[in-house]
């Protein structure tokens, strides 16, 4: 349906690659091919399309559709925008998979990675289309003599998410449905790495019937989100994306007035305890930490393996890192794709070369992969390292690349404090049978989201999900309840109506509730 990329990873043609457009007012936004930036395929390395470089005029314009469309789709009755909620929700599933292949294109990720994205993003859609009940209020009874309280939920307004490269659809998808359903308006500033997938979102809504200016896309990066943040009509953001620039908008978002939830970077460690099912743990390493090339916030990245349990885990991930196959995300069968950025690709191969400087034991070997049918491919293998110390910068560092540490500690206690300690607090998980230690660690860890031999414990799309520690710059978690509350504000109003003929006698004091 997207005029804007092609879904199938199309052979090249002459033909100048097509320039995506901003969506302000529920229509494209044309520009100009010299304001715009290229975006890449990473698994060829050619550019297939180029992507706006937005700034303060853009926002402006989207801010102004939006705060006109406002009083209307807050005055909307609720089943109505529900209806269009579900509306969402079958186009979005009708046009998976061509939303799945437009992500693999400029991203990297597997096709099935990318299609399990989608549909992990859909929850929260689904979360939000039961949405009276989530905007239902309190009524409190007699407060005092023949006086009532009513406790109500109302939208701020214009409201805006900035998002990461690594989930193109997923991330926005745990951020808009629930600012729309709460009564906002809209501003979507995506990442320019990974646009693909953007404009057919804005075009589902627009044919799910949310009218236009509800929901609107600005590109761009430093200066869109500069301009977000500067401008006086946004009264709240949600961010997702590293932890410098999450901090920066926190500060300076809220420094000006907004309310602001950053969902930041991560460094995720997973505990296998000696009884654990070393099968089922090695399985669990590889899978999160390799997953998508090792390029998601709830990766697990360091194995703390306890006692013994790191000399029996190793030959079976060593195994299971032969069997591996890297490749092309559109390529059946292939278990891990390229990384989304030349760049991004030299960052994690200098962060390879500094855990072997600091000592760390090279177990596999990354950097010298190469699929010689895609020479221009940022292609990169597998990396695990042994003995992985705290004294070492990969220990504490966020890579967001397939490089995977795995570090020795004697005991539980040795293991729990290392993640509390550690910088970052997003995901965790610890692999036993024993259900007793595993009780102690969902009470004694200080991470958010648990897994008890589950390796990415990302809640369901109903669920909150939240960070701590330089993973999180806000004071309330991201999608389920807490983003109902972030999106809306909270007004108690009390009530009065006397009985005809009867009144009290006027008086000054102030008024007490009995
Ligand atoms: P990023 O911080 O580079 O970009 C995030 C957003 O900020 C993008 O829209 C980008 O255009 C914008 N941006 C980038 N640099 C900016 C700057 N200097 N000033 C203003 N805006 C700027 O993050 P990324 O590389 O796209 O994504 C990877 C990061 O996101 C990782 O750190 C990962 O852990 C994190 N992440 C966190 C979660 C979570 O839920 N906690 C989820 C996904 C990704």
């Amino acid at each position: 349906m997207t005029t804007q990329l092609t879904p199938d990873n199309a052979a090249p043609t002459a033909a100048p690659p097509p320039i995506l457009s901003h969506w302000i007012d529920g229509r494209p936004v044309e520009v100009l091919p010299e304001t715009t930036g290229p975006v890449y395929d990473p698994s060829t390395g050619a550019v297939i399309a180029r992507v706006p470089r937005g700034g303060a005029p853009e926002v402006d314009a989207a801010v102004r559709a939006a705060a006109a469309a406002f009083p209307a789709w807050r005055d909307t009755p609720l089943i109505a925008r529900s209806a269009i909620f579900f509306a969402y929700r079958e186009l979005v599933w009708r046009h998976r998979e061509e939303m799945a292949r437009l992500i693999t294109r400029d991203h990297g990720k597997t096709y099935p990675d990318a299609l399990g994205e989608v549909l992990r993003g859909l929850e929260t859609v689904e979360f939000a289309c039961g949405l009276p009940v989530h905007l239902a209020g309190l009524n409190t009874p007699n407060v005092a003599t023949k006086v009532d309280a009513k406790t109500l939920r109302v939208p701020l307004g214009v409201t805006a998410g900035i998002t990461p490269f690594n989930f193109p659809a997923m991330v926005p998808m745990w951020i808009y449905p629930i600012a729309l359903m709460t009564g906002n308006t809209f501003v979507w500033k995506p990442s320019s790495h990974t646009p693909g997938a953007t404009q057919l979102q804005a075009e589902l809504w627009r044919e799910a019937g949310l009218p236009d200016g509800v929901f609107n896309v600005v590109y761009g990066g430093r200066e869109a989100v500069q301009a977000i943040l500067a401008h006086p009509g946004i009264a709240a953001i949600q961010f997702v994306g590293s932890t410098p620039v999450g901090r920066m908008v926190y500060e300076t978002g809220t420094a000006a007035g907004k309310r602001v939830g950053a969902y930041t970077g991560a460094k995720n460690a997973m505990i296998v305890l000696p009884d654990a099912d070393m099968e089922l743990a090695a399985d669990s390493a590889i899978a999160a930490g390799y997953g998508s090339a090792g390029e998601r916030c709830m990766a697990q990245t360091l194995v703390l393996a306890v006692g013994d349990a790191g000399d029996r885990l190793r030959p079976l991930m060593e195994e299971r890192i032969g069997k591996l196959r890297i490749g092309p995300g559109l390529e059946p069968g292939v278990d891990m794709g390229p990384i989304y950025s030349a760049e991004h690709r030299a960052s994690i191969i200098g962060w390879i070369d500094k855990g072997v400087d600091e000592g760390a034991e090279l177990v596999a070997d990354g950097r010298p992969f190469h699929r010689a049918d895609h020479p221009e491919g940022y292609f990169l293998g597998v990396t695990l390292f042994d003995h992985v110390t705290p004294a070492m910068a990969i220990f504490h560092e966020e890579i967001f690349g397939p490089v995977l540490g795995m570090c020795r500690v004697a005991t539980y206690d040795e293991a729990l404090a290392l993640i509390n300690g550690h910088q970052y607090g997003n995901g965790t998980a610890i692999f036993t049978t024993d259900g007793g230690a595993a009780r102690r660690f969902e009470l004694e860890v200080d991470v958010p989201m648990v897994g008890i031999n589950v390796p990415i414990p990302v809640p369901a799309g109903f669920l909150s999900f939240g960070g701590t520690r330089g993973s999180a710059f806000a004071d309330l978690q991201m999608r389920g309840e807490d983003s109902v509350r972030f999106f809306t504000k909270q007004k108690e109003v009390t009530v009065r109506w006397p009985e005809p003929g009867r009144r009290g006698a006027l008086s000054l004091v102030f008024p007490g509730n009995s």
